[in-house]
């Protein structure tokens, strides 16, 4: 993400003298250097804005700037609002308020009035603050010292929420089917989701895939079996088979490339004329490599999961799908009937060939292996409410297997609902989430808010503090509120 850049903007006026403001200068950079370091985009220090016209060519800059994905703006002086409405009235990138300060502690024995008029961050900041709310404008607001380590994890956070942002309007997904027949909740606005999101979704006949299998050459098929002999072990004699899905992952890979740029993926298990196997291993490596995918034609997920995969460095991040629960131990569950991501996986991922009762093809080849702990991870779905699209975010706890489970060949992870199992859930299933979501151990609830927020979508988070009754009556207001909106 380091190529993304975050663009500091400092706001003042000319009223303090040029001594003044040459210090204002120096010191903001000095600022967004040290936060440049601690953050996994690139932070610069643009300019200090004093005038109207000055914050009108910053934001001009940072519309146009391809690879600039925000601002940061803060007021070291006292900053005249007014002077920033013109600006931010065109600005079209997410921004984030830091409001913070150049010095930690007040000199308190050399505190004079020159002192008071160079250093009013606390002064400065609440007029921005005011023209930015009164102009309804989604932001984020940091607090803190620029060197504090938690308000620089904040200021992270938001950046990687900020290239997602970026990334999420780039999306576009190759769908080789439609949903599944009668299923309700993996259906959606296409077009209300390319408005809103940026998500391009293109259905292609699932014959456009099988002429780019059939033009694969034996040799890309070597290539691709000695990157898979590098990253699994192979646990099969049936090379033919496995061969069959490197086939499917190179056809697929070539045809996400050369058909428009393609960064997600949907098909589905009844739709796969041509193909003598459902993409199990092939779907598997290449959500390893970034790939969003959806199942049965969930191009929400696709989509979803290639953004939150991005944001996650692509680690631990991937399609999920809550299957079966262990109600003794409170316990879900997640797998596909062959999908899983090897992000997912504590250990070196296995290949094997076992039938698949569904579908009606030749056993396909996948990855198995058991799932990642994690205490801090995350299930996101997204659902489409007919008016709005619903972000829903729920905190589980990625656990261990209790037990052995020799007999299920699939990748799978275990879990534990926040607050807990009977309330967590309950909430999930109030808010309409879906079986299928995307689940992270890298990307946080509270990110996931944050991009909710930017997408202008409903957002309805599911945590430690999730009590039923309130839940309830939150979304009843939310409904409410959302009436309006429209
Ligand atoms: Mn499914």
């Amino acid at each position: 993400m380091k190529e993304k850049i975050v663009y500091w903007i400092t706001g003042s006026q000319t009223l303090y003298g040029d001594d003044v403001l040459a210090h204002v200068a120096a010191h903001s950079e000095e600022m967004a250097n040290y936060v440049d370091k601690h953050v996994p985009v690139t932070v610069k220090y643009l300019t200090t804005c004093k005038s109207s016209e000055e914050v009108v060519e910053a934001v001009r800059k940072v519309n146009a700037e391809k690879d600039c994905i925000g601002i940061i703006t803060w007021c070291h002086t006292f900053s005249p609002a007014k002077m920033w409405i013109k600006g931010l009235s065109m600005l079209q990138k997410p921004m984030c308020h830091f409001a913070t300060q150049y010095n930690e502690k007040l000199p308190y024995d050399t505190i004079d009035m020159d002192f008071m008029n160079e250093n009013q961050a606390a002064h400065g900041d609440r007029e921005f603050g005011y023209i930015v709310a009164r102009m309804r404008m989604e932001n984020k607001v940091v607090v803190g010292y620029f060197q504090d380590e938690k308000a620089l994890e904040e200021i992270a956070a938001w950046c990687r929420v900020a290239a997602g942002y970026a990334f999420s309007k780039e999306v576009k997904v190759a769908r080789f089917s439609d949903n599944m027949r009668d299923v309700a909740v993996t259906e959606g606005d296409k077009v209300e989701a390319h408005i809103g999101l940026g998500w391009q979704v293109d259905y292609y006949p699932i014959g456009d895939l099988v002429e780019y299998i059939q033009a694969v050459k034996e040799e890309e098929v070597d290539a691709l079996m000695a990157e898979y002999a590098q990253k699994y072990t192979m646990g099969t004699d049936r090379i033919e088979v496995v061969r069959e899905q490197a086939k499917y992952e190179v056809a697929l890979e070539k045809f996400c490339k050369e058909r428009g740029g393609y960064l997600g993926i949907v098909d589905h298990f009844g739709s796969l004329h041509g193909l003598n196997q459902l993409p199990g291993l092939a779907i598997q490596d290449l959500q390893s490599k970034g790939y969003g995918f959806g199942a049965e034609g969930d191009w929400k997920i696709a989509a979803l999961g290639a953004t939150m995969q991005y944001m996650a460095g692509q680690k631990g991040t991937g399609m999920m799908e809550d299957y079966t629960y262990d109600l003794e131990k409170g316990l879900c569950l997640g797998a596909h009937m062959l999908e899983v991501s090897p992000q997912f996986a504590a250990t070196k991922p296995e290949i094997q060939v076992h039938p698949l009762d569904i579908g009606g093809k030749s056993d396909p080849a996948r990855l198995v292996f058991e799932g990642i702990e994690a205490p801090k991870a995350i299930a996101v779905s997204m659902v489409d409410m007919g008016d709005r699209m619903r972000l829903i975010i729920q905190k589980i706890k990625l656990v261990k297997y209790p037990h052995p489970m020799p007999r299920l060949p699939v990748g799978g992870l275990m879990w534990q609902y926040e607050p807990n199992f009977k309330e967590g859930v309950a909430a999930w299933i109030y808010a309409g989430g879906a079986h299928h979501t995307v689940v992270s151990s890298v990307v946080t609830a509270e990110e996931m808010v944050d991009l909710g927020n930017l997408w202008g979508v409903e957002v309805v988070l599911i945590d430690e503090n999730t009590r039923i009754g309130e839940f309830k009556r939150q979304l009843m207001w939310s409904d409410a509120v959302w009436k309006t909106r429209r």
